[in-house]
């Protein structure tokens, strides 16, 4: 049999894209969802803010609505009302979101190995691991960070790599209703973004992160001793247990080279560009694509990606323009972010949902010439 469609990938936007197309009139097809993993494990933990409920609020771990922001220049907590900063772990929402595909749709589980995808002029044959699988479409949202890969020049192949603990303290240390959202108390480096991140649960658990915006990433011991420092010497805990770890490496790329997109093959979630190239946040992002695609699917039949937004990524490019080639400690540049700007203009703009006055005004409270020099450099090398 030739299936109507195949999701590749049930990991956040593979899942993300059943759960909404098992809510629209497509959900008696027979879609199959393909992954190797049975995703059954907490293999990460998503944050993002937001302000309306989500359609995933009953599997919330936990949310805060202040903020704190830590550097040489500024401390400031923030109160981001009406938004909340959100808190998802992996394993509820693999559990939550199969549970109601399985109740809610004829969508059908297949634990395989994709090796390869071929498309013609009718369908796409994929080789897995059970044999031979045909579709005439498939939603791609197979993502593994490639090792090696042709970089363009004039754009950014950036990571955001962390290391943390899920940690508990013999004493009361944490403030269970304020995360700190960065922490630039952390030793800085010339030419990348460091900063320390905690997530409280109670006065006494959380989880502290060492995060790192950069090019390249670490060796395993220098997130060690950068996550000891901080939680040590700059958070002040001696007396405590980690009971898991996290280690994750996100695409911050602004040339989004695995997303073109072909007649029958339609990407998603990471590998559609999710991931913001001046922030690595995904989460709300493949929320917002993947009730796209569905919507559309379900209404006109066609597999359309939401539009680009080309002035966003110009600003995002120019970031990593500014902070990779020196022209402003990346310090310095969120100092200013969070000292001029309420947090709820900040979120809309990284959103990308901002007005063009308030993007004036963001662009307006930084130093000019670096972002001038940097959007000029850009498009130079691009052209
Ligand atoms: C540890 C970690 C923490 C993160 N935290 C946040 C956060 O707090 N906020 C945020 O916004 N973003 C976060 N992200 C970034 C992003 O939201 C996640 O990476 C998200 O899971 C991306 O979704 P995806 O569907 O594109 O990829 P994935 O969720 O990685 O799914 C890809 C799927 O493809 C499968 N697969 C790969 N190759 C094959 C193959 N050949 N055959 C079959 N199956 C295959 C994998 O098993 C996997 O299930 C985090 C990422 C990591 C790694």
């Amino acid at each position: 049999m030739t299936y109507p469609y195949v999701i590749a990938g049930t990991g956040a936007a593979g899942l993300s894209l059943a759960f909404y197309l098992a809510q629209t009139s497509l959900r008696n097809q027979k879609i199959l969802l393909i992954d190797k993993n049975l995703k059954n494990q907490n293999d990460r933990t998503w944050c993002f803010w937001q302000k309306k409920t989500s359609p995933f609020e009953e599997i919330i771990f936990r949310k805060w609505q202040k903020i704190a922001f830590f550097s040489r220049f500024l401390e400031k907590t923030l109160d981001i009302a009406p938004y909340h900063y959100k808190m998802i772990r992996g394993i509820d929402f693999y559990l939550y979101t199969q549970n109601f595909i399985q109740k809610n749709s004829d969508f059908e589980f297949l634990q395989a190995e994709i090796y390869q995808m071929q498309e013609n002029s009718d369908e796409v044959i994929l080789q897995t691991s059970q044999g031979e699988i045909k579709a005439r479409y498939v939603f791609n949202g197979l993502w593994q960070l490639p090792q090696n890969f042709e970089r363009k020049k004039g754009y950014f192949y950036w990571f955001q790599h962390f290391k943390g603990w899920f940690l508990k303290t013999q004493e009361t240390k944490f403030e269970a209703d304020k995360m700190y959202y960065m922490d630039f108390r952390v030793p800085q480096k010339e030419r990348e973004v460091r900063f320390g991140y905690v997530l409280p649960f109670s006065s006494q658990e959380a989880l502290v992160e060492f995060t790192v915006f950069s090019n390249h990433l670490l060796g395993s011991q220098e997130y060690l001793t950068e996550l000891q420092n901080y939680t040590e010497n700059i958070l002040g805990l001696q007396n405590y247990e980690i009971s898991e770890t996290e280690f994750g490496v996100i695409p911050m790329f602004d040339e989004p080279f695995l997303s073109q997109k072909s007649q029958r093959i339609i990407p998603i979630g990471t590998r559609a560009g999710a991931a913001k190239a001046s922030t690595g946040f995904a989460f709300d992002r493949i929320q917002r694509q993947t009730h796209f695609i569905a919507e559309n699917l379900a209404k006109s039949g066609k597999a359309i990606l939401p539009k680009e937004k080309p002035l966003y990524h110009l600003y995002d490019s120019a970031l990593l323009n500014v902070i990779e080639h020196n022209r402003m400690s990346s310090e310095r540049v969120f100092s200013i972010l969070f000292a001029k700007h309420p947090i709820q203009r900040i979120f809309r703009f990284l959103d990308e949902e901002s007005n063009w006055y308030e993007d004036v005004q963001i662009m307006n409270a930084m130093p000019w010439k670096p972002f001038l020099q940097a959007i000029f450099e850009n498009w130079k090398n691009r052209s």
